[in-house]
Formats: structure tokens, C-alpha cells, sequence
């Protein structure tokens, strides 16, 4: 099997939310994924719109890497279609392996354990820790109230316009993804033969 082109690191909610919306962009990353011969690196799940990008990269002939907490197997439904499924001890190896496998990072619509990854990548970049892309899909205005808030941190002085400027915010995944991709400095494969 050839290597895969690029690896993204999702995170995502591991409920569907309530608009269709949601679960129909996580099957456009995961298609996109797999049609430009990339791997998903994701936290392992079955549920939600974890389960959901992971089944549509799987399906387009992507490569996905699931790590999972063995503590969360029972509770998120650990995935056992994953390309390859890593069970670690803790939460934190999980996030740490994560973002060791990814050239990217990028948030889908989620609640406090999406953004508490998302942050977490964000800051590091921010630190020097890694120099990765991170982005943000805000699909159907999800993180409108919170980027209206990230603005006004910047208004009151306590972050950086160069701070916001280190992740990329698009409400389309076709536009976003080979951003963030060739920011990593990769180029994505045209798989003709991908569904
Ligand atoms: P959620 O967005 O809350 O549905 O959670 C999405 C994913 O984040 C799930 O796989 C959770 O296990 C994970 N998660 C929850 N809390 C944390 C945390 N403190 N650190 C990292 N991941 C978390």
C-alpha cells in the first residue's frame, strides 16, 4: 500500500449535533480525505460526527489511524473498522500521538472536548511547540459566537492579531482542506480511482 499523501488530525463532536448539516460536512472531509489519498488521524470513536468522518474516509479509500483511551473503548465505542486502532493509557498520550501522527489540524463542530483539542493545538502553535496548520470549519455558523468572542479578546488586548492569524477559519471544506494542507507543505493526490 502507498503512503498516504498528507495526515489530518479531526476533532469533532462526539454527538451529531442537531442539523444535518454537521454529519454532511464531516462526510465531505472524510471523501475529501480519502480522494486525495490522505490518512485521518481522529480520537477513535464510532459516535457522533467522530464515526462519521471516519466511516467516509474509510469508504473513499482513506487511511485512518484511531487512538483511543482505554478508559473511553466501552463509552465512545472505540472503532474497530480503523485502518489501524491505538489504545493508549491516558488522555494525554491520546492527544500527544494525535498531533505526533497529523501535518494538520483541523476542528469540526464539537462541544468542550473538541475544543479543549483545538485549543490545545492552537497554543502550542502559537508557543514554537510545532509549526502545523491549524483550521477551523465553521459550518453553518457553529463558532460564529465564538470567534466574535476570540475578536474581542484582540479588542481588549489580551491576544494578538498574529494569534488569530495562526489558524485558518473557512465555513467550506473544499476550500479549507488543501489550505491547510499545502500550508503544511504537502500536496494532495488526485485519486481518480476514490469513490
Ligand atoms: P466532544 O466534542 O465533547 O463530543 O468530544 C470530542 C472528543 O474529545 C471525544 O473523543 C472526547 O473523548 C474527547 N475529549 C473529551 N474531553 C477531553 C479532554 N479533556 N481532552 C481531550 N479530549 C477530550
Amino acid at each position: 500500500m502507498t503512503s498516504p499523501s498528507f495526515s489530518l488530525c479531526v476533532y469533532c463532536g462526539s454527538r451529531p449535533g442537531n442539523n444535518p448539516a454537521f454529519t454532511e460536512a464531516a462526510i465531505q472531509v472524510g471523501q475529501w480525505i480519502g480522494k486525495h489519498g490522505g490518512q485521518l488521524v481522529y480520537g477513535g470513536g464510532r459516535n457522533g460526527l467522530m464515526g462519521t468522518v471516519a466511516q467516509a474516509t474509510l469508504d473513499a479509500g482513506g487511511r485512518v489511524i484511531g487512538i483511543i483511551p482505554k478508559a473511553l473503548v466501552e463509552k465512545e465505542w472505540a472503532n474497530h473498522s480503523c485502518t489501524e486502532l491505538i489504545v493508549v493509557d491516558t488522555m494525554h498520550e491520546r492527544k500527544r500521538l494525535m498531533a505526533e501522527h497529523a501535518n494538520a489540524f483541523l476542528a469540526l463542530p464539537g462541544g468542550i472536548g473538541t475544543f479543549e483539542e483545538f485549543f490545545e493545538v492552537w497554543t502550542w502553535r502559537q508557543l514554537g511547540y510545532h509549526d502545523k496548520p491549524v483550521g477551523l470549519l465553521n459550518i453553518s455558523a457553529y463558532y460564529d459566537g465564538l470567534i466574535s468572542f476570540l475578536k474581542s479578546s484582540v479588542e481588549q488586548q489580551f491576544m494578538g492579531d498574529w494569534q488569530m492569524g495562526l489558524m485558518q477559519v473557512d465555513d467550506i471544506a473544499e476550500r479549507l482542506l488543501p489550505a491547510l494542507i499545502q500550508a503544511a507543505g504537502l500536496a494532495p493526490e488526485d485519486r481518480l480511482d476514490a469513490v
